[in-house]
């Protein structure tokens, strides 16, 4: 059995409604001390209690949280326990209560003074900050006017819902609510494809090798990782481009655990050197962007030092089978072998003929080499993929990467001898142009040194995603049958400034802050201020609100009911702990109040409980087993584990591959019109010193993550500005970039490029690579609070969408937030 899941869910698409009044909180237990003394000394435990949620926030750890609540206020969140056994009752892995200083500032998010406590409208110019506080009312059918007129005027889709990943829960986050809203009124809506502004690519390479994701039944979108307990059996765990010490902060116990209990290597492969790289036993400090080329040269290590794994490539991949030369496409049996049925050819080496790979007779497939086939040459793919791979030598990879050629072949003899090996990336690798073909061609190393569908091995991002069969999402999103048109994040732009596809002139975000976290920033601000009519929901200002004519106060997790399934195997119930605080309401109830007034209020009836509950395929294990078993009241009492085999989880355990030939395709044919058919090296788009560019702007400019905020939520938290530099932001840069500019550690300097410019103080450290600036990105830029000192790294970063990824049907392109140059000088 195997579980089905999709981080990145590309099928159809949207609802809700809800009444929450009588959605009630799920009480777990008293106190068990005494609570606060009042001012006359008496104790006052009457009303305290305890709660379990999960931290729906778009960050890799789906941690529980413990949440104490005297007199109806929250005073304490800590780490909650997770379930020790699966739905039906085998045991689970042990799974640590978890928790992160973002986590424990959640008391301080939820009582901030800057919540937006009512609705707002604009009443001076858009931009200006200047509000005016209007009732839900007034506010609710000024966006039925509105969206109703707009749609009248230019079209149902000219409306566009904007609901991401500020949330990764299921009624509101971003598979919920908005889509359903777009479904029922006809608009179009971003993709539900998890962060598809930035983090598609990586995604996309993974369905080139291991899914078809042509076949409706794999929804254009797979996406999978190890559990991340499964990390204690590997031998040697590689980050690639991946600090989780710092982005998925619980994961980082498991991965030091399997370093000090079972001497696992740990090695990190960073332009910088991070706290993740200061724990490692050996650091690689790479070229920004030139991932693909360090990985063809431990390829072609592995291939001339025979160490791959020759039975695995025999049964598990495409290896073996021939490739015509005349079109790079697969040799067919029907057209080379007199009366075959149309299949894949092998060269057989145990009587030297060619057959049809499905031919019973055959013993021993040739891995490498070229062979006579219907008059041609035929070389294997694994041929292939040597051929491409020579030239990789370790001094020509030193050339490429800067990685030294001795730590070349070290990396490449450990990985061609050390098993399991298994690999972390972060989403930093997606963040490229090609970030695609760096996901391509780790699978493809991993597929030859047999680490794919092991314990211990594989290439995850996230452990564990959306559980796609286990929600009824299809008609959660499509209450009437009729998806909502997709508008990628991506093509927003032009829908607004030129009206290609189509026009696009009112817009609803929420979980959202758009104006600030997509790329190429000013061209997406510009093109928001062209909108006709702009709705934002949000629980503070962000710069996306200062642009909206209308501002909704949002709830935080603590004040709403929703379901948590992301970045593990648990399923954790978030119920509503307080009330909504001011007149704060859930993006459900909002939307409710919307769509009653469009004519739409069906569809949006009912509380987060009975949507849930009609989401849930609830014990059904003919739909999926990982469910089975499963009850409203286990769920709502405990964080259970779904029934996955094996345990912990590992995609493809089972080697039932779901591409066109059930292998592993690290040879993809439908790339062959990109000449990515094997993962040959490409130079970033922009970020490459061959780019005529880089002479202007010499310094590839990185916007990574930091521990203290999750992209732009917590900027503004006490607690975290104590410990995060008094809440400003900084530029790191390697003293050798900053001498010869006259930059000293503290100044403050500009960053710019063609698209735009920020000012941030200087940060010298040896700790990043020369040629090579970073800024952690997410910091606020609205009207009150500039987190830079002025500015923000998206003004600097670009929208060039890779045609590559257009392969995998429906899938969104993927914004190179990394893939980026830029200057720096002193302000
Ligand atoms: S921010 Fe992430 S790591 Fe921190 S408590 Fe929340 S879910 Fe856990």
């Amino acid at each position: 059995m195997s579980v089905s899941r999709r981080g990145f869910l590309g099928a159809g698409a949207v609802v809700v409604g809800g009444v929450v009044a009588a959605d009630r909180l799920r009480f777990l237990g008293p106190l068990t001390t005494p609570g606060p003394q009042d001012a006359a000394g008496s104790a006052a435990a009457a009303t305290a209690a305890v709660y379990r949620t999960g931290h729906s926030n778009n960050c890799d750890g789906a941690c529980g949280h413990l949440v104490h609540v005297v007199d109806g206020r929250v005073t304490m969140i800590g780490p909650a326990q997770f379930a020790t056994t699966t739905i039906s009752g085998a045991p689970a892995p042990t799974f640590h209560p978890r928790i992160c200083a973002r986590g424990l500032s959640q008391i301080s998010n939820t009582y901030s003074p800057d919540r937006i406590k009512y609705p707002y409208k604009r009443v001076g110019p858009r931009g200006s900050g200047k509000w005016q506080r209007i009732s839900w009312d007034e506010a609710t059918s000024l966006i039925a006017e509105k969206f109703t007129a707009t749609q009248a005027q230019y079209g149902k889709t000219s409306v566009w819902i904007a609901p991401y990943t500020g949330s990764l829960s299921l009624i509101e986050g971003v598979v919920g609510a908005g889509f359903r809203f777009a479904s029922v009124i006809g608009a179009s809506a971003g993709d539900s494809q998890g962060d598809n502004q930035g983090d598609s690519a990586t995604p996309a390479g993974w369905n080139y090798v291991l899914v078809d994701p042509e076949n409706p039944d794999n929804g254009g979108g797979f996406f999978d990782g190890h559990e991340s307990v499964d990390f204690l059996n590997a031998k040697a765990i590689v980050f690639w481009a991946n600090n989780v010490a710092e982005t998925s902060i619980p994961d980082w116990r498991i991965m030091c655990d399997a370093r000090d209990r079972n001497g696992t290597q740990l090695i990190s492969v960073d332009p910088r050197f991070t706290p993740t790289s200061a724990a490692c036993d050996r650091w690689l400090p790479i070229r920004p962007g030139s991932d693909t080329a360090l990985i063809d040269g431990l390829i072609n290590y592995v291939i001339t030092h025979k160490l791959y794994d020759a039975d695995y490539i025999r049964s598990y991949t495409v290896g073996p089978y021939l490739v015509d030369p005349r079109t790079k496409k697969w040799l067919r049996a029907d057209a080379v072998i007199p009366g075959a049925k149309p299949d894949y050819v092998v060269y057989d080496e145990s009587d030297g003929t060619i057959k049809a790979a499905g031919d019973p007779s055959v013993r021993t497939p040739a891995i490498l080499g070229t062979y006579p086939a219907g008059g041609v040459s035929a070389g294997t793919a694994m041929q292939a993929l040597a051929d491409m791979a020579r030239r990789y030598t370790p001094a020509y990879v030193e050339k490429l990467t800067d990685v030294p050629a001795a730590q070349v072949v070290s990396l490449g003899q450990l990985w061609g001898t050390v098993k399991p090996f298994a690999v972390r990336v972060g989403f930093g690798l997606s963040h490229w142009y090609h970030g695609d073909l760096h996901m391509q061609a780790l699978l493809t190393l991993q597929a030859i040194t047999g680490n794919i569908g092991v314990h211990g091995g594989g290439v995850t991002t996230f452990a564990g995603g959306l559980t796609t069969t286990a929600f009824d999402l299809f008609n959660w999103w499509n209450p009437t049958g009729t998806p909502y048109t997709v508008l990628e994040p991506m093509q927003f732009c032009d829908a607004v400034t030129k009206g290609e596809p189509y026009p696009v002139r009112a817009a609803w975000f929420m979980v959202d802050n758009f104006a600030q976290q997509m790329a190429d920033r000013n061209r997406v601000v510009k093109a928001m201020k062209q909108l006709d009519f702009c709705v934002v929901s949000d629980y503070v200002l962000s710069a996306t609100a200062d642009i909206a004519d209308l501002v909704l106060p949002a709830c935080t997790y603590l004040e709403k009911t929703d379901l948590l399934s992301s970045n593990n195997f648990y399923l954790q119930y978030m119920p509503k702990i307080v009330d909504p605080l001011f007149e704060s309401k859930s993006d459900l109830d909002a939307i409710r109040m919307v769509a009653e007034k469009m004519g739409v209020g069906q569809y949006f009836d009912k509380t987060p409980d009975e949507y849930l509950k009609q989401l849930l395929r609830l014990g059904r294990a003919e739909v999926d087993p990982t469910v089975d078993g499963l009850t409203w009241e286990r769920l709502t009492s405990e964080a259970v584990h779904l029934n996955t085999d094996p345990m912990p989880y590992v995609p493809f355990f089972d080697k039932q591959f779901r591409t066109k030939s059930g292998k592993i395709e690290f040879y993809v044919e439908m790339l062959v019109p990109y000449g990515q058919q094997v993962c040959e090296h490409q130079e970033p788009i922009e970020a490459s010193p061959h780019n005529p560019l880089y002479k202007k702007y010499p310094l590839v400019f990185l916007s990574t993550h930091t521990r203290f905020r999750t992209h732009s939520q917590y900027v503004n938290l006490p607690w975290l500005k104590e410990i995060n530099n008094g809440g400003n932001g900084f530029l790191e840069i390697n003293p050798k970039d900053a001498g010869p500019r006259g930059i000293r550690d503290g100044d403050v300097v500009r960053v710019f490029n063609d698209r735009g410019e920020m000012k941030v103080y200087a940060r010298l450290t040896e700790a990043i690579k020369p040629g090579v600036v970073n800024c952690y990105q997410g910091g606020w830029d609205t009207i009150k609070v500039k987190h830079y000192v002025a500015g923000h790294p998206n003004n600097l970063t670009h929208q060039i969408a890779n045609p590559a990824q257009s392969v995998i049907p429906n899938f969104p392109s993927n914004a190179a937030y990394f893939d980026c140059l830029a200057q720096v000088e002193r302000a």
